[in-house]
């Protein structure tokens, strides 16, 4: 994976790639769909979810340049695999799901893996998480028509956004990386992806 999907197509943060060869992605997928998991796509998960391309994960990390001492949050834990992998590179990570079946089981994985830097809570991540913000890094893995006000209210000074924003029906979403300096924040576009829509209540 590191070789072929992430290292010749972008991927040159030598943490990044060092994160991503530790976590193994077998695991955060179902028995069945373990035989793909080292294929370079994203992979369906429980509740009409999928589980994000590896390529995908590693470039979003890497555009939110990770800093140990920080605490990040991500929105749509899912398997909990980008958890894991962004929890090595991070202080902490609180990761917030809306399907309190998915929280569960990414919960129990991340657990029994040992990734004790990731706490998973349920609720409407477009709503942020109050309770650790200021976050000084903001990974979001669905698509908002727009983004959501309380994410950019949580970013800390000088932290970093990764989300896809739906421009438009008709169009790929838009991966943005916006960044706050004091009172400012401005965003740039890295490329087009698709990923499930953010569900907001
Ligand atoms: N990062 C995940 C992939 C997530 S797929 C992984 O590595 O496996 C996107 C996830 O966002 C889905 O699990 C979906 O249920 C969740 N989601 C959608 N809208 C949400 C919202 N408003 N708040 C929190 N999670 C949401």
């Amino acid at each position: 994976m590191v070789t072929e999907q992430l290292r010749p197509h972008g991927v040159t943060d030598q943490r990044v790639l060092e994160a991503m060869a530790s976590v193994p992605r077998e695991e955060f997928l179902a028995p069945r769909m373990r035989r793909h998991a080292y294929e370079d796509r994203a992979l369906a998960i429980e509740c009409g979810q999928t589980i994000s391309q590896p390529l995908v994960v590693a470039l979003m990390i890497q555009a939110a340049a990770p800093d140990p001492g920080d605490v990040a949050l991500e929105v749509g834990t899912g398997s909990g695999y980008a958890a894991a992998v962004l929890s090595r590179m991070c202080r902490r990570v609180v990761s917030v799901e809306r399907e309190p079946a998915l929280a569960e089981h990414a919960s129990d994985t991340l657990r029994r893996l040992g990734f004790d830097g990731v706490e998973v809570a349920v609720g409407d991540g477009s709503l942020g998480w109050p309770a650790a913000a200021p976050y000084d890094l903001i990974l979001v893995a669905a698509a908002a028509r727009g983004v959501p006000p309380a994410l950019i209210d949580q970013l800390a000074d000088g932290g970093r956004m990764v989300i896809p924003v739906a421009v438009s029906v008709e169009e790929p979403q838009d991966l943005r990386v916006y960044e706050r300096r004091g009172g400012e924040v401005t965003y740039r576009s890295l490329f087009p992806v698709l990923f499930v829509p953010l569900r907001t209540g």
